[in-house]
Formats: structure tokens, sequence, C-alpha cells
């Protein structure tokens, strides 16, 4: 599964349990589900469907007289068991099935007869609406993690595998697409049956169904056929979003030892979809939104990484099925890692180091603004909740260290026998260390301990010095992560083997290393190298295999080497903002000349960043020669920088940057949002005409996924106290406005408020409460950002509202989550009283209501 990334603002870190969280396990298993048989019919116009479940049960023990299977929400019309009709209660949640007779170990086949109207999760019908008449029609399902039971019977949980097949009765101008391979269509009337079937055991969280009027895309990969199915109309951008799949299928059948399992590779993209992608077993479901036109092809690299995310999980997910939801770590971090081998193998080793340090950093923010937790653990309150930068970027990582152990030829050896043996069964994060053990002999125990078992990850200081007289170089490293200096028993000190290598430039270009491995296991450790020469640089965790933090104290002559000569980008990186803390001209100056010279984007993009950080005006001129910069991602990064700078140069510059357009969406985007951060203090007389190339973006620019306009609109949430800001994003959270855009608008409501008088805050909240009625989980996702970020205690009622009216658990996690932003926004002696002041008003109308219903009562006797 992938997620959409949401915005993560919090400060301060907050406990990962929840209030109601508790122990979750596996329920005792009554016998081994070997087929699951769902035969739909769906009422599209209705939004309704008829179906009959059939699960063919052998049971492990013989005499059990009860069954219970997980079914929410279902009309049952009957329970028949070997075609003998079975009492059973049903509360809505549960299916209670009194067997007429006790199991022998004999198998049984359960069928049950019912009916859905209006499913709220599981299998969404998705229509044209009165505000947008343009909406295809479709149906899709999303099972994980606990969705399937709100479309089908089952015991629903990753611990059973089983065998499956869906039979679907749809008007014949639809298609419907599920999982294995297609055995039968037939035609009835105006309708159109499919039959599909998935011989290969999976969880029923996999099992899956999409119907819509789509358009086929043909490919293959070894005689398998891989198809690609849009919109019509999407053809174009079909094949340039998911092109590469059999690549990806040919790289990863090589990476995993295994040949790719199933009969057919299906991707489908699919209208509002809840998620970036979903894994279902040989037919993953895709959001439309991924699907790239030429222009935003050239520096969107996220639907690359998504059709691969999806597609590794073919292996890890599917065909290694994770025994519990506490253990999904292995497919989502595996899943995200197998991203940064792709990209490698793709685009270089730069690239996949840059890509492995952004993940890293993904979850450093949410260790440090949210919370700490372990990766593995089964204390939480819905399994949805694990689903965090912890499971996937952490995870990521750890695999990556695993490979840094071990070496690319051992790792490949450890992840393959992992496959191998555990192909088509259930796993636990032991069994990963076992593999590794079996493949290797290393015992990586330790490794888990310290990252995957507990929280947090070590914050090293590195300080160096040079002892001429004697040719010594001095390194000290502290774990700033951890509060007292006495080692041993505290828990926070981390304790790894971690290569320094010293590096010698020779004939100003090729770098030789000298590499030594330091055992760091103490707060405060001070290691002694007698050395030839001194060395021109000094590399920590050469290679950058550890996940860590790390703040270099390094002369400035040492880091200006190694932000030159430092074969690693990723070094170059820490040595960027090692330098950026100096701060010095000198500085600015080896950092303006990387900013040219340096041959990869990412470390441009870096050092625009903390050339952005520095407040000297020479910064924003060496900012200045990177606006040429051939690479996209350069540029927005330099204009993102430049804004930093309150002049009115860098408005004027970034203002024609605007005007004149740039060849990538995302530039243009960075712009209009910049604009509307600058135009305060200084630069407050260029308000008006700020808001005016605004407007104008927002006329003009509906382009690919609306990057332009949010950025637009992006811009005025930054503008907090002009009330026109407020006016013109109003105007775009209407219905009507392109999804797109009109959640771009919601969101920024929150940050636009900040400044605003108390009647522009009383509109915005006004028209956020109508907002978050709607029932859309993307929708209800961008009105917890907005009011997570208000200052008054009104936007608490509505937070609360919605964490209890909403259906789904991430919505109300953040919702309460943003409830505790909210109360830190106010300071909690305000938010005390502003919320007295709610319950008094409160009283005050219940007194109200009670003595009107108490009149009319009177009056009806
Ligand atoms: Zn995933």
């Amino acid at each position: 599964m992938s997620h959409f990334y949401f915005d993560s603002e919090e400060n301060g870190r907050k406990s990962f349990e929840l209030p109601g969280a508790k122990p979750h396990y596996n329920p005792d298993r009554p016998g081994q589900v070997d087929h699951i048989f769902l035969d739909l019919v769906l009422d599209i116009p209705n939004q309704s469907f008829t179906s009959t479940c059939t699960i063919t049960l052998t049971p492990v023990r013989s005499g059990i007289k009860q069954l219970t299977l997980d079914a929410v929400d279902l009309e049952i019309e009957s329970v028949l068991i070997d075609s003998v009709s079975q009492k059973f209660d049903y509360d809505g949640e549960k299916i209670e099935i009194h067997l007429s007779q006790p199991t022998t170990i004999k198998p049984i086949k359960i069928a049950i007869a019912y009916s859905v109207d209006h499913p709220q999760r599981g299998l969404y019908f998705i229509q044209p609406t009165e505000h947008y008449p343009d909406k295809p029609t479709q149906v899709w399902t999303q099972g994980e993690d606990e969705d399937s039971r709100f479309w089908f019977p089952c015991l629903d949980y990753p611990g059973q595998l089983a065998t499956s097949e869906i039979r679907v009765r749809v008007p014949d101008r639809y298609m419907a697409i599920s999982n294995g391979e297609l055995i039968e269509t037939e035609t009835a009337d105006n309708d159109k049956i499919y039959h599909w079937l998935q011989k290969q055991v999976h969880p029923t969280y996999l099992m899956t169904l999409a119907v819509g009027d789509f358009i086929e895309i043909a490919d293959e990969w070894n005689g398998i056929p891989v198809t690609y199915y849009v919109e019509k109309g999407r053809e174009e951008d079909g094949k340039r979003s998911m092109g590469k799949t059999p690549r990806m299928v040919e790289f990863l059948s090589k990476k995993y030892g295994y040949t790719y399992p199933y009969p057919k590779y299906a991707q489908v993209c699919v209208d509002d979809f809840i998620l970036g992608g979903m894994e279902n077993t040989s037919t993953t479901l895709l959001t439309d939104r991924c699907l790239l036109d030429e222009r935003s092809a050239m520096d969107n690299m996220r639907t690359e990484s998504l059709v691969l995310h999806e597609l590794a999980h073919q292996w890890f997910g599917d065909l290694v099925v994770i025994k519990h939801w506490s253990h999904a770590w292995i497919k989502e971090g595996m899943a995200s890692y197998a991203e940064v081998l792709w990209t490698e193998t793709e685009y270089g080793k730069d690239d996949g180091g840059y890509y492995i340090l952004n993940e890293a950093r993904t979850y450093i923010d949410e260790d440090s603004s949210r919370y700490r937790r372990p990766i593995v653990t089964n204390v939480y309150r819905e399994a949805i909740e694990l689903y965090d930068r912890h499971l996937y970027e952490k995870g990521a990582c750890v695999y990556h260290m695993i490979r840094g152990i071990l070496g690319d030829e051992l790792f490949d050896r450890a992840i393959q026998t992992f496959v191998n043996d555990n192909a088509h069964q259930t796993v636990e994060t032991v069994d990963l260390l076992r593999a590794i053990d079996k493949a290797t002999g290393y015992n990586l125990m330790f490794l888990f301990d310290q990252y995957v078992f507990r929280g947090g990850h070590p914050d090293y200081q590195i300080a160096y010095a040079w002892d001429g007289d004697n040719n010594l170089a001095k390194l000290t490293v502290t774990q700033k992560q951890a509060k007292n200096s006495d080692s041993g028993s505290n828990s926070e000190l981390f304790d790894l083997k971690i290569p320094v290598a010293f590096g010698y430039v020779n004939n100003g270009a090729e770098t030789s290393l000298q590499t030594f491995n330091l055992r760091i296991h103490q707060k405060e450790q001070s290691f002694y190298f007698p050395l030839d020469n001194k060395p021109d640089f000094i590399s920590f965790d050469l290679n950058n295999y550890f996940l860590k933090t790390v703040t270099l104290q390094y002369p400035v002559p040492e880091l200006k080497n190694q932000l030159k000569y430092d074969p690693d980008p990723v070094s170059r990186i820490y040595a960027a903002a090692a330098l950026a803390e100096k701060g010095s001209l000198e500085a600015v100056k080896a950092l303006g000349e990387s900013l040219v010279k340096d041959s990869f984007w990412g470390v441009r993009v870096e050092i625009a960043k903390t050339l952005g950080k520095i407040k000297i005006h020479q910064a924003a001129e060496a900012l200045n020669a990177g606006l040429e910069d051939k690479d996209a991602r350069v540029r927005r990064a330099v204009i993102e920088a430049l804004s930093n700078f309150k002049t009115d140069a860098a408005y004027d510059t970034i203002a024609s940057c605007l005007t004149k357009g740039d060849a990538s969406y995302y530039t243009e985007a960075a712009a209009a949002s910049s604009l509307g951060g600058m135009v305060a203090g200084n630069l407050k007389t260029k308000q008006e005409q700020a808001i005016a190339l605004v407007k104008e973006v927002l006329a003009q620019r509906a382009g690919w996924n609306e990057v332009v306009r949010s950025g637009a609109i992006a811009g005025l949430g930054k503008m907090t106290t002009v009330p026109e800001a407020v006016d013109i994003i109003l105007e775009y959270t209407k219905l009507g406005v392109p999804q797109a855009l009109r959640l771009a608008a919601i969101r920024s409501l929150g940050a636009v408020s900040t400044g605003q008088t108390p009647n522009k805050v009383g509109e915005i909240l006004e028209q956020l409460e109508a907002i978050s009625g709607e029932s859309f989980f993307l929708t209800q996702v961008a009105v917890v950002g907005a009011l997570g970020q208000m200052q008054t205690a009104q936007a608490i009622n509505i937070l609360n509202n919605l964490a209890a009216q909403t259906p789904d658990g991430r919505v109300r996690r953040r919702a309460e989550e943003a409830v505790t932003k909210v109360q830190k926004n106010l300071g909690a002696d305000k938010a005390v009283k502003e919320l007295r002041q709610e319950i008094d008003k409160l009283k005050q109308a219940n007194q109200e209501l009670t003595s009107r219903l108490a009149k009319l009562e009177a009056n009806n006797q």
C-alpha cells in the first residue's frame, strides 16, 4: 500500500499509543480456509450489490459448534453449511454461526447470501455528481487493512491464506478486473459476467475488484500479460506512467531470486482512490492522479516509484505474507527500499544514495515532531495507525543497513533465501533474521534490537583535530541522543561498528581513502589515528549505510575539500550543511561554487537549501547562479531558497520567473507559493502586485493535477494578514472546483487564518465545518490539516465532532492529534478558558431546549 504524503507540522514528540490502545493478536483458528468464492451482482446506479460468499474450510479439530466470521454492515439473508440452513446471530460486526452439526475434520462449505446498500468502506461506488458531472462511473475495492469484511464475510486477518474466485455481473459497457486469471465471460441480457480465479493462496485484504469503462493497454513480460487500465483518453499518459513495468518485473524477479509468481500483472488507474496505490495480488490499483502528462514527467519521479513499490509487494506482501500487522514493516520497508534499489539501477548510485537519505529524513521528521515507537509493536487502537513513516521509511533504512553490513552479494543471497523459503506462506520478523543467518551466517539480532524492536536512532556529533607534530588525527564521537553519560545501562546508546575514512586528493582530482572500523558504543569516545600524511577530508560512516543524524565539527578547509572531492554525494551534503553553519563569506563562496559545479543534481538542491538559510546578501547572489540550472528540481529549490531573502531583487526574480513561466510545473508552483510568503514586512508594498499575479495564475494555469494553481493557493495561504487572500481561497473551496485544487484550498485555510480578524476566522471556521460533513477521505484529511493549524478553540469542537463521526481510523487519529496541536497553539490556559466558554454556551443552549421541550410536552397533554 502506498499513501499520499501528508503534511506533518507538529512540534514536540507525543506517545504513539493513544488512549484505548491495547495489544492485538490473531484470533484462534477454527481451521484452514481453503477457498473463497464470491458471486456478485452489482447494481451500480443504486450503489448496492447482492452476493453469495462461499468459504471452504477444513476444520483443525472436530467438535466445533460455533463459527465466527468478520462481516460489517452486511444484510445477511441466509447461512448454509453444505446446503443445510444454519442458525446464526449477527450484530453488524460478526456473524456467529451455530452449527447444526459439530465439525469433523472433513472440509465444509459455508455459503452466506447477503446484500449491501451504499457500503461505507471496502467497496466504493464512484459516479458523476451534480457538482462533478464528468466524473467517471467506477467501482473499486480497498481491503487493507481490515476493510474486506465490509464487502464480504471472511476470517479477515492476514494469517489465513486461501485461493479465491470472483464472479461478477455488471452492465455490459463496463469491464471488471480482479485477481488471477479470467476463466470465463458470459453475456446475459444487457449485462456481462466476468469470472476470475486466483489459484495461488493469498490473504483476504488482497482480494480486489475494479469495474469501469476502461481502455486496456496490453504489454508483456516473458509471455506473461502486463496490462494497464485507464479511462478513455488517458492512453498516452498510461503508457508514459507505467511503461517501464516489464523491465521492473525483470529487475525484481532477478533481485528476489524468484520469477514473478502470478499469471498476469494488471494495474488499474481508478478515480478518487483513497491511497497512492494498493498491491492486490496480480491486480494493483493506482490513483489516476499518478498518470503523467509530458511536462510533468520531466521532474516527477513519484509515479515511477509508486509503480515499482506496488510491484515489489507482489513478492513482499503477496507471495510472502505477513502473519500479523505488527510485522508489516517487512513488506512496506522492502517495497520502499525497492524504490531505492530501482533508482540506483535506473539512474545511478548517486540518485540511489540521495533517495535513501530522503527516506531517512522523512522518518526522522516523524520521529522528532510526532512520536517515537518501535517499528514492531502490537499495541495500537487500529492496525492502520501502524502505516506511518516508521513502517515505510525507517523500514527501508533497516534494509539499507542490512545491506551495508552484509555487502551487496550476501544481501541479495539473504533476501533470495527469505523469499524462496517463505513463498506462499506467512512470516514474522524473526523469519527474516533466520533467513539472513541461514544464507550468510550473520546474526543481525543486535541491529534489530536497536532499530526495529526499540525506537530512535543515533544522533552523532563528530569533532576532528589534526596534531601535526605527531601526525595524529583525533576524532571525538558523541552520541547526543543519550541523555546521561554513564554507558552500559543506558538504553538510548547505540552500539555499532561504523567505518570512517580519511580522504586524500591526488593531483587535484582522484581521491583515495584510508578506512577504519570504529566500535561506537559510549556517550563520548575519542579515537586517535597515526597517519602518514594529513588527510584532506574525513568521511564518517563511509557509504552512509547507517540510519543516523550527524553534525560535523571540522575546520573549514576539510569541509571545503569534502564538499568538493568526497565521492559520496550524501557526505558532500553533510559537508555543505556544516559549512553553512559556519555562515562565513568563505563558506558561502565554496557553496556557491559547488552550486554551479557539482555533478549531481541532489547535491545542488541541498546547497541551494543551505544557502537559503544564510542571511547575508552574498548568499542570495550565489543562489542566482542556480536559476538557470538544467535540472528543474534544482531550479525549484533555488526559487524556494531565494524567497527567504525578503529583498526587492529576490522578489523581482521570482515574480519574473512566474510571469515568464518555466518548463516545469513544479518550478512555477514553487514561484507562486514563494511570492505569498515574501510580501510581508519590508515588501508589504508589493502585496497588491503579488495578489494580482497570483490571481492571474489562478485564472489561467489549470494544468496537470492542478500543481501550479495549488502553488498559487499555497502562496495566498502565507498572506496571513490579508483579508482578500481568505476571500479568494474560500472561492476555491466550493464544490465544483477541480478536486486537487479544492483540497489545496481547504488545506491552506488553516495557514491563512493565523493573522486574520475574528470575522474572517469565523468565515473560515464556518466553511471548514460545512466541509467536514463530506465523507470523502481526502477531504476529511484536508479539513483536519487546516483545523490543526488554527488558533481558536472552536477548531477543537469541529475536530472532536469529526473524530467522533468519521468511519476512518486515520482521520480519527489525525483529528485527535490536531486537537492537541490547537491546544498548543492556544496555550493551555487560553484553551481551558475558551473551552469553558464553549461549555457554558452549550449548557445555556441545552437549558433553553429543555424548557422548550417541557413546554411542548405540557401543551400536548
Ligand atoms: Zn506499500
